[in-house]
């Protein structure tokens, strides 16, 4: 573990209450007395701007200038019953995830960003705790009880977090946090609307997940995280409620109120949006299920950076396999594009690019039939099969990323609104669903184009339905 190191000196008494603080939390950490040391006293002088100011605590490379117990508490993850430290990265939707729970629970955390140089330390441990599997986020507990890549009702249980009822009434609540959600809770709240987002994971949806973005209109090109952080921002400038972490799982209309229940609340608003756009499809073949996480993965932007410098498979043949093949291409050795029929599918665009690029191989026309591992199940290929010859090969790589299409997230609302036989919200007029007051947006939609500007102009058809039925 990368050691806290003290600056002070005997005579101070605020080193002593930081000494103190620390032995009673049985924290480990080295004490340099800067009467002593001469390089101390000027490091010091250094990381205070020419002044002498002790303690002055460096914790994960980050100096702390005389903290308080509070805020020692707080970066160093020490709560009443116990201390929480979190391993994760920036880049990973489930740790922004558990970082919200924790933040909107009130709970401190110390997180450890293992992608920074001076926390390489982490890496080997997180691998020690996952049997060889570098898992994030990794939740350690008092050092005795590990959580990997928990739900929020894991970390609810384990830190004995109270279940809450709302007795407030929201003018609309918006199911999902994505395009299509953010944008009907701006024009909601612009209406004077109190609006309330249950977002089941972290904002930002599947655009969050995406690279980069080049078809939004007034932007050239840009990332993904950052148009959603541009969304989520203007969301929260209008007022607007969101509340992450919180996956709705039954709706139910009572006197004209909706009750929004998710696993650990109940939410009541006076209308609904739907906006919980879809999931990747799987290919449902031996090994898949297995190897999820350690060598098959769905998001190139989220486990992408696992695999610099080596080979990779890409399954699919649709614009997310191609835009995300060609993403994979600037970092990894090799893209192996294994697509099901003779042509791609994608845009012509993307088909162009491919060309370009000289480290992706194509295998057309290819069943995937197989994963295959080694002895100590680590991911070793794709078994293919060439539909024409009938011809059979394992395709060598490190890892896999499919891409074959999306199921809309409407589990939860089956026999609640009408949907068609593919699980889409069917709507009509103003996103009007089958029940008044319900409305769809997005990804979910019956009809959908699946992009993100089309997503934005859903949420403001659906705010207009909004209107429309408050209005009334
Ligand atoms: C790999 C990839 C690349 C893409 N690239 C582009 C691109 O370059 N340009 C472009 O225009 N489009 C792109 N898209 C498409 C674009 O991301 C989507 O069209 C857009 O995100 C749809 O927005 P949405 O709000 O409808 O749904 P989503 O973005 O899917 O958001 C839905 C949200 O609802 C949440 N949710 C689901 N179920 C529940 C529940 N029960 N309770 C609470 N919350 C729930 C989800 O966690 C999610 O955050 C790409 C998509 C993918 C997958």
């Amino acid at each position: 573990m990368n050691k806290i190191i003290m600056y002070g000196a005997d005579w101070c008494p605020d080193c002593r209450r930081a000494k103190a603080f620390l032995k009673d939390q049985k924290i480990d950490f080295d004490y340099i007395d800067v009467d002593l040391d001469e390089e101390a006293t000027k490091k010091v002088e250094r990381i205070n701007n020419g002044k002498r100011i002790i303690p002055t605590l460096i914790i994960n490379g980050q100096s702390y200038t005389n903290p308080d117990n509070g805020k020692l508490s707080a970066v160093l993850g020490i709560n009443e019953d116990y201390r929480i430290v979190m391993y994760g990265a920036d880049w990973c939707p489930d740790c922004r995830k558990s970082k919200a729970f924790l933040t909107d629970n009130q709970i401190n955390f110390q997180y450890i960003e293992i992608d920074k140089d001076e926390n390489a330390w982490a890496i080997p441990l997180i691998k020690e705790l996952n049997n060889g599997k570098r898992k994030i986020p990794t939740i350690l507990i008092n050092d005795d009880i590990v959580l990997v890549e928990p739900e929020n009702e894991e970390l609810r249980e384990v830190l004995n977090i109270d279940k809450v009822k709302e007795a407030k009434i929201y003018d609309t609540i918006i199911i999902g946090g994505g395009a299509a959600g953010l944008t009907a809770s701006i024009y909601a709240q612009r209406d004077r609307f109190d609006t309330l987002i249950l977002e089941k994971k972290t904002i930002g949806g599947n655009a969050f997940l995406t690279e980069k973005i080049e078809n939004y209109p007034g932007f050239t090109s840009i990332s993904g995280p950052a148009l959603m952080d541009k969304m989520e921002e203007q969301a929260k400038v209008y007022g607007a409620t969101i509340k992450t972490g919180e996956e709705v799982i039954s709706i139910e209309k009572k006197n004209d109120v909706f009750h929004i229940g998710t696993k650990s609340n109940t939410f009541l608003g006076k209308s609904v949006v739907l906006s919980t756009g879809s999931t990747y499809r799987k290919l449902k073949i031996p090994g898949e299920q297995e190897l999820i996480g350690s060598g098959v993965h769905f998001c190139a932007t989220c486990d992408g950076a696992f695999y610099r410098d080596k080979d990779i498979i890409v399954v699919g043949g649709g614009n997310s396999a191609l835009e995300e093949g060609i993403f994979l291409s600037g970092f990894v050795r090799s893209v192996k594009i294994v697509n099901l029929l003779p042509e791609f599918s994608a845009s012509e665009t993307y088909i162009e690019k491919l060309k370009e690029i000289n480290n992706i191989t194509t295998y057309m026309n290819r069943t995937s039939l197989e994963f295959v591992a080694s002895g100590d199940n680590k991911f070793k290929g794709l078994k293919v099969k060439n539909n024409e010859s009938g011809e059979e090969e394992i395709l060598e790589a490190d890892g896999a990323f499919i891409f074959i299409g999306l199921i809309p997230n409407t589990k939860s609302f089956e026999g609640i609104i009408e949907l068609n036989d593919r699980g889409f919200i069917k709507t009509s007029g103003l996103a009007q669903t089958s029940v008044a007051g319900i409305f769809a947006a997005g990804d979910v939609r019956e009809g959908a184009i699946a992009q993100v500007a089309a997503a934005t102009g859903e949420g403001v058809l659906a705010s207009y339905g909004i209107r429309a039925y408050l209005k009334k």
